[in-house]
């Protein structure tokens, strides 16, 4: 068993950095008394402003770590390129620019491949066995060792559930329709369609509606319903496709400055880290609620036409997805620790749901 530090839930490799002068069950003053010391703090985040759950997601973050500290730790939250653009939210947290961020960790496999494996890993774990990863099994400790030569804590603050598939302009009825295919799609599902034949746009969510509508770009995937509504993308696009292979979940990060973070008393270091337990909860049930109400608004009201991948055009992805794993895995030794323990994971949790949670879904359910 790791040593967990009982209040703040980070590994004992973070305890001995993150927060200086403190044993594992003894913090000495700053453990027993309050701090009356104030802070103000900036958070920069990769979404456009107060865009549903993900913006918003952060807004709340934001708000109970000012309620909770009593108003000793107040966080101003900047949308994409406010105060930084969107894919420089990493390096922002990581100089001090900011002292915290929101984002996905598969924004930034340029600073590790590692990085991709703590968002979303095509066909892999769903959100409950995300979250079980991370909080208790060994994903933040190693979450924490892919972040720490860049100065950031890392922290769950939010998942999408299974997204969607995305907006096409084009029929899928085979695997040669995805050649040539122009789709923006993020993180390791990018490289599996790159492998498909297709060609992969990164680009954050507020330039997709234009480039779906000018024709730069044929395919689209965001997040989900909710997300999808609000962007508008049925305007612009005649296919909605399921299921997100490419996203069976999408964990959202919060990023955390090392050195305003030491710099905090005991006691909002555990505001701060709790705080983000809390928002990322709250997100996955807003995602849930919020979805099933957006998709019954993009059916019957703006009768978007739904559709399912081929099952063979699955088993290609599904095998390409396998083929790239391995072929980082045999190229980067960071990447092959977090995906060994990843698939492990994987494997053991699945075991447990498949006489669990899925027999519920496929038997029980109706
Ligand atoms: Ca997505």
């Amino acid at each position: 068993m790791r040593r967990r530090d009982l209040l703040t839930g980070l590994g004992a490799g973070a305890v001995a950095t993150g927060l200086a002068g403190c044993s594992e069950t003894d913090c000495g003053d700053g453990a027993t008394q309050q701090s009356h010391q104030s802070f103000n703090w900036k958070m920069v985040t990769t979404w456009p402003p107060k865009f549903p759950m993900l913006g918003t997601g952060a807004l709340y973050l934001a708000d109970i770590i000012e309620q909770m500290s009593g108003g000793r730790l107040k966080i101003k939250v900047y949308a994409a390129g406010e105060l930084v653009p969107a894919f420089e939210v990493f390096d922002a947290v990581s100089d001090g620019t900011a002292e915290i961020g929101h984002a996905a960790s598969y924004y930034w496999k340029g600073k590790s491949q590692a990085a991709q494996l703590f968002s979303a890993v095509p066909f892999g774990m769903n959100a409950q066995e995300m979250n079980a990863w991370i909080m208790h099994g060994d994903g933040l400790e190693l979450w924490q060792e892919v972040y720490a030569p860049f100065n950031i804590i890392p922290a769950p603050v939010g998942n999408s559930g299974v997204q969607m598939g995305g907006w096409f302009n084009r029929e899928i009825n085979s695997v040669d329709d995805l050649r040539g295919l122009k789709m923006r799609i993020p993180g390791l599902g990018a490289e599996v369609l790159r492998r498909a034949g297709g060609t992969p746009v990164s680009m954050p969510g507020s330039e997709i509606f234009t480039s779906l509508q000018t024709g730069a770009i044929d395919a689209t995937e965001f997040v989900g319903p909710a997300n999808d509504l609000a962007f508008g993308f049925h305007q612009v696009a005649k296919y909605y496709y399921y299921p997100g292979w490419h996203e069976p979940t999408a964990l959202l990060e919060g990023l955390i400055n090392r050195d305003a973070f030491n710099a905090l008393p005991r006691d909002l270091q555990v505001i701060v880290l709790r705080a983000c337990d809390a928002a990322s909860q709250n997100m996955l049930a807003d995602y849930t609620a919020s979805n099933q109400r957006a998709l019954s608004t993009l059916v019957n009201e703006h009768g978007v036409e739904l559709r399912p991948f081929p099952a063979d055009v699955l088993d290609r992805l599904r095998t390409l997805t396998d083929e790239i794993l391995d072929e980082t895995a045999a190229d980067d030794p960071l990447f092959a620790r977090v995906l060994d323990n990843y698939r492990e994971f994987k494997r053991d949790v699945s075991a447990w749901h498949d006489v669990s949670e899925n027999v519920v879904y496929q038997r029980l359910r109706g």
